[in-house]
């Protein structure tokens, strides 16, 4: 049987990216996925840029599954999680497409493994981002921007059972603090329990029973299952809050926000997983709405649902907002956000490839040469000492040196050619790189964006797609922003977003 597997790696160096958070953002990710994990490879205190493939044996032992065709699914937080030098990552890229394991990334802000030829000249270029100091530079730069966002004491929304100390008047010395709401604590905790307990075979079983036990949310309406769901999953429960900053998840040690204990919050979102895969399952005949989960509303900040409403006495799929001030038709919407996509794509190629490229080869080409020249003064130092070591031999008499000098100088000569062929090496591994890069710049100009059309026989694959690479759809009064997930974000700084109506 084909599985579903995660693979986690930390260093002893890095701290936002611990085994711990990791595992978290990757078990929200196969809960909004569907897609229930079967196993867990972890290499703790490994550092991908130090030691070879072969020295993480979790990795190894993936690997050694994905050749005997067990693996269907592999995901993994980032990109960087993988390895961070480029010939090696893309080794792996190769591996992976060669036996059709489908790589999914719990970061948000990551964009799709794709194997198709532009997919593989995005990795080709961003395997060389994921080594180059770019990424990194950017991430500090995110992270002070992020710390200066934090200054500023915008906490974002908190869940259920907190409160922001600035929603309190006149409380300056208690600006940004997350204040604890008991009442609604002791609820949140009876839900995890009940959950604990297995006693509900699905969420919206879970759901009745709360609502029919009286409990009800701030506004004092009642419980829904995706309500539940979203609640529960946020780890703030677990004593650690995520802040989204340009849509990449930052994670923070928050003890004082804890009521359950980080296992039991893992096992509970365990069963949640098995208990939402249930109502997926009885629901699977109904209409598919590719946009769920992808549209926030403006004006009331929570998402569109796909609804099946009256228009005109005829049943029409909308999307509809809870705040009823927006709704939108189902077929429009998709058709526009796919259209989008094409565009988004088509022009990804056309703004950036000419540059990245250029830019990518720039780089290659100028690391190209400095090893060149080091291999060649290395070579050149041989030689030196080699003639030195030859007008010796000519001027010396004694038979005993003569001799010990001709072995030095036999030696020599194949530390030579030893460099040589290093040389001769290193030259070939470059020339493939260049062509690789040529080659696939050269079918790319044939390559349709997106292989699928608007037709609901592609609805599950589109539904797929779409949710890899659309960050996020905001609906304003007048406005449809769609804000895509941009693989070169960390050289160009910014997702793009596009206006309908
Ligand atoms: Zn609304």
């Amino acid at each position: 049987m084909k599985r579903t597997v995660a693979y986690l790696r930390n260093s002893s160096d890095l701290q936002e990216n611990s085994l711990g958070l990791q595992r978290a953002k990757i078990k929200e990710f196969s809960l909004f996925k569907g897609l229930p994990i079967n196993h867990f490879f972890i290499d703790e205190n490994v550092s991908a840029s130090k030691k070879r493939l072969n020295q993480r044996p979790a990795m190894s032992k993936l690997f050694e599954e994905i050749k005997q065709n067990q693996i269907e699914t592999l995901i993994v937080y980032k990109r960087d999680r993988l390895a961070r030098r480029s010939k090696e990552y893309m080794e792996m890229y190769f591996f992976f497409k060669k036996h059709n394991v489908q790589v999914l990334f719990a970061a948000d802000s990551e964009f799709p493994m794709l194997y198709t030829n532009i997919g593989e000249f995005i990795e080709l270029i961003m395997s060389g981002l994921v080594e180059h100091e770019v990424i990194q530079l950017k991430e500090r730069l995110s992270n002070t921007q992020s710390s200066n966002f934090e200054n500023k004491g915008t906490l974002g929304t908190l869940p259920y059972g907190y409160i922001k100390s600035n929603d309190y008047k006149n409380q300056n010395d208690l600006k940004d603090k997350i204040i604890l709401i008991n009442d609604e604590l002791e609820i949140v905790k009876e839900i995890y329990n009940l959950i604990l307990s297995r006693k509900y075979e699905t969420l919206n079983d879970l759901r009745n029973f709360i609502n029919k036990s009286g409990y009800r949310t701030r506004n004092n309406k009642k419980w829904t299952s995706n309500g539940i769901k979203n609640m529960l999953s946020n780890p703030i429960y677990s004593g650690m809050r995520v802040r989204r900053f340009q849509g990449i998840p930052k994670y923070q040690s928050t003890p004082h926000t804890k009521i359950i204990e980080k296992e039991k919050w893992e096992a509970a979102i365990e069963i949640m997983e098995q208990m939402s895969r249930k109502k997926v399952l009885s629901n699977k005949s109904k209409q598919i709405f590719l946009l769920d989960g992808l549209i926030t509303c403006s004006t009331c900040m929570k998402q569109f649902q796909g609804k099946v409403r009256k228009n005109n006495g005829i049943d029409t799929p909308k999307y509809v907002c809870e705040c009823k001030r927006h709704s939108l038709i189902k077929e429009e919407i998709e058709q526009f956000v796919f259209n989008q996509a094409i565009i988004f794509f088509e022009s990804l190629m056309a703004e950036n490839l000419a540059e990245i490229t250029k830019r990518f080869l720039k780089q290659k080409k100028s690391a190209h040469t400095t090893e060149i020249n080091l291999m060649n003064s290395e070579r050149k130092k041989l030689e030196n000492k080699q003639m030195e070591l030859t007008k010796k031999f000519i001027n010396i008499k004694k038979k005993e040196e003569k001799i010990k000098l001709k072995h030095e100088i036999i030696e020599l000569q194949g530390l030579v050619n030893v460099k040589d062929l290093e040389i001769e090496l290193f030259e070939e591994e470059y020339r493939n790189e260049v062509s690789l890069i040529d080659r696939i710049l050269n079918n790319s100009v044939t390559y349709k964006a997106i292989p699928f059309r608007y037709e609901k026989t592609f609805f599950p694959q589109l539904q797929h797609l779409l949710h890899d690479i659309v960050l996020t759809i905001k609906i304003t009064n007048n406005a449809v922003d769609i804000m895509f997930k941009h693989p070169f974000q960390d050289m160009k700084g910014e997702t793009r977003s596009l206006k309908m109506i």
